[in-house]
C-alpha cells in the first residue's frame, strides 16, 4: 500500500541520512564505497576519500551549547554541498567530520581544486544565532586503490594525512603517504623507549660556549641534552622533548639535566680556575610542577654550585598559559640570585613590553633572526631597548664572521654559535677551553 511504501521510504531515509545536516551518513558512505570498490577490477576505478575536519567545534559547543554546534554543522554542510557535482559526493561522518568521495575518472575538477574551494568557503565567518564565528578546517586525502582497499584503511590514512597537514596550520591539506604513518610509529616508539631512558642512563649533555661580544672571552656554556637510545641511535632534543613534555617525563629528565650540568660545570671551573656560567633549558611543564622552586634550590646546594652562575632559559610559552604561577616561581628563583634568560626571542608574539612581569637578566635573540638581512638594524634596536631595561643580550646561531662583526657593532653582549664551536661533550670542554684561549678570536 501507499502508506507502507511511505513508511519504508521514511525508514530508509532515517537509516541513511544524518538528520541534522540532511547529508547522507556513514551507512550510505560505506555502501557507496562498497559499490565502487566491488566493481570490476579491470575498470581501475580510482577514488579519492577526503576527510574534512572543522576546527573549533568543541569550543562552540562548550560556549554556546549543542544547538549552536548543530547549526554550525548545518551551515558547513550547506557550504560543502554547494561544491558537490555528479562525481563528488558529500557525507556527514562524525562529530565535526565530513567526507567527500570523488570519482576521479569522471571528476569535473581536480581533487586539489575541490579541496581548496571548500577550505576557502569554510574559512569565511559563520553567522550562528547572530554571532559571527571564524572556524576553518583541514583536509586529509587517501586514494583508492593506491592507499588501501577498504573503508577503514582509507579513512585512517585520510585522518593521518589530516593531522599531518594540521601541524602547518589551519586551512591546510595533505594526501597520505607512507612516511606519515612511519612517523606516527616512530613517535609511539619514542614515547615507549623514553620511559626507561633515564634509569638506563641513556641521556647525556653537550656544551656550547658563549663568548663575550667585545673581549671574545668565554663567559660560560649552554647545556644541551642528547639521548643515546640503544634502539634508535643518538636522538636530538627536537625529536623527543615535546613528547617528554606531553607525558610529564620532562619533569624528572629536567631534574637530571640541572644536577648533571651543575656537577659538570663545577668540575670544569675547578680544573680551569674559571667561574663560567652554565645555561640550562627549562620547559614550562617543569615549572608548573609544585615543588619546582625548592627542587632547583636543593640541587644547587647539593652540587655546591653558585646560584649566580646558573642561568635558566625559559621561552615565551611561559606567558601563554594565562597562568601566573610559572612567572611567580621564576621570579622567586631570580630573587635567590639565579639568572633568568628568555630564549628564542623574536619568534613568538611577545614584545619587550609584554614580558614586564618576568624578572629577567638576559634575552637570547633567536637564530632565525640572526640570518635576516636586516639583522643589524633589528638587533641594534633590540639591544638598545634591552640595555635600557638592564638586560644582557645573547645572539644564538652565530655562524659567520660577518654575522659576528655586525653583532659586535650592534653592541651584543654575548655570542653563541657554530662559528665558535658546536655543542661538545663534557670530556672535550677542557681541551676546547685551552685551545680557544691560545687561538682566540
Ligand atoms: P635552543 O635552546 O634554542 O638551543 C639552540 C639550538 O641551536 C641547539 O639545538 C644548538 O645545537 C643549535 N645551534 C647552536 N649553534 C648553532 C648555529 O650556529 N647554527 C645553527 N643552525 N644551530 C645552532 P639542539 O641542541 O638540537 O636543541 C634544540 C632545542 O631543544 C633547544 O633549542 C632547546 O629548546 C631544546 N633543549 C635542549 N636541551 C634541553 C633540555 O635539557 N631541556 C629542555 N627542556 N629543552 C632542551
Ligand atoms: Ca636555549
Ligand atoms: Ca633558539
Amino acid at each position: 500500500s501507499v502508506a507502507l511504501k511511505k513508511n519504508r521510504e521514511e525508514v530508509y531515509r532515517l537509516a541513511y541520512t544524518d538528520t541534522n545536516t540532511g547529508l547522507p551518513n556513514q551507512n550510505m558512505l560505506m555502501e557507496t564505497l562498497d559499490v565502487y570498490i566491488g566493481r570490476d577490477e579491470k575498470q581501475e576505478q580510482e577514488l579519492a576519500l577526503i576527510y574534512i575536519l572543522l576546527n573549533g567545534f568543541d569550543d562552540i559547543c562548550a560556549s554556546y551549547g549543542c544547538f549552536a554546534g548543530n547549526l554550525m554543522l548545518v551551515e558547513t554542510a550547506k557550504r560543502i554541498l554547494s561544491r558537490e557535482c555528479p562525481s563528488c559526493k558529500a557525507y556527514y561522518y562524525n562529530g565535526p567530520g565530513f567526507i567527500l568521495l570523488v570519482d576521479m575518472k569522471n571528476a569535473c575538477r581536480t581533487v586539489q581544486e575541490t579541496i581548496e574551494s571548500i577550505l576557502e568557503d569554510l574559512s569565511k565567518p559563520m553567522d550562528i544565532q547572530g554571532n559571527y564565528h571564524r572556524i576553518g578546517a583541514n583536509c586529509g586525502i587517501a586514494f583508492y586503490p593506491k592507499n588501501g582497499s577498504d573503508f577503514n584503511t582509507l579513512l585512517m590514512q585520510a585522518i593521518t594525512a589530516l593531522f599531518w597537514a594540521k601541524r602547518s596550520g589551519e586551512g591546510t591539506y595533505a594526501s597520505f603517504n607512507q612516511s606519515m604513518s612511519e612517523e606516527l610509529v616512530k613517535k609511539t616508539q619514542i614515547r615507549n623507549y623514553l620511559r626507561k631512558a633515564l634509569e638506563n642512563q641513556e641521556f647525556f649533555l653537550e656544551y656550547q660556549p658563549q663568548i663575550d661580544g667585545s673581549t671574545k672571552e668565554i663567559t660560560g656554556f649552554e647545556a644541551l641534552i642528547r639521548w643515546n637510545s640503544p634502539e634508535m641511535g643518538v636522538m636530538q632534543p627536537n625529536l623527543f622533548i615535546a613528547i617528554a613534555e606531553k607525558t610529564g617525563l620532562i619533569i624528572s629528565i629536567g631534574d637530571w639535566v640541572l644536577a648533571q650540568a651543575c656537577q659538570d660545570m663545577r668540575k670544569i671551573n675547578e680544573q680551569n680556575h674559571t667561574s663560567f656560567t652554565v645555561a640550562v633549558n627549562v620547559s614550562v611543564v617543569q615549572i608548573l610542577n609544585d615543588t619546582y622552586v625548592s627542587r632547583v634550590l636543593n640541587t644547587l646546594s647539593k652540587e655546591r654550585f653558585p646560584l649566580n652562575q646558573l642561568e635558566l632559559e625559559v621561552t615565551e610559552t611561559l606567558f601563554m598559559d594565562h597562568d601566573s604561577r610559572a612567572i611567580t616561581r621564576m621570579n622567586q628563583l631570580h630573587d635567590h640570585g639565579i639568572r633568568i634568560a628568555l630564549d628564542d626571542f623574536g619568534t613568538g608574539y611577545s614584545s619587550l613590553s609584554t614580558i614586564n612581569d618576568l624578572k629577567l637578566n638576559t634575552i637570547k635573540i633567536d637564530k632565525s633572526l640572526i640570518r635576516r638581512s636586516d639583522v643589524q638594524e633589528l638587533t641594534t634596536m633590540m639591544i638598545h631597548m634591552g640595555h635600557m631595561m638592564r638586560l644582557g643580550i645573547v645572539a644564538e646561531g652565530v655562524e659567520t664572521e660577518a654575522e659576528m662583526k655586525e653583532l659586535e657593532e650592534a653592541g651584543c653582549d654575548r655570542l653563541q654559535g657554530f662559528l665558535f664551536s658546536k655543542p661538545i661533550p663534557f670530556e672535550k670542554v677542557g681541551p676546547f677551553i685551552q685551545k680557544y684561549n691560545e687561538t682566540r678570536f
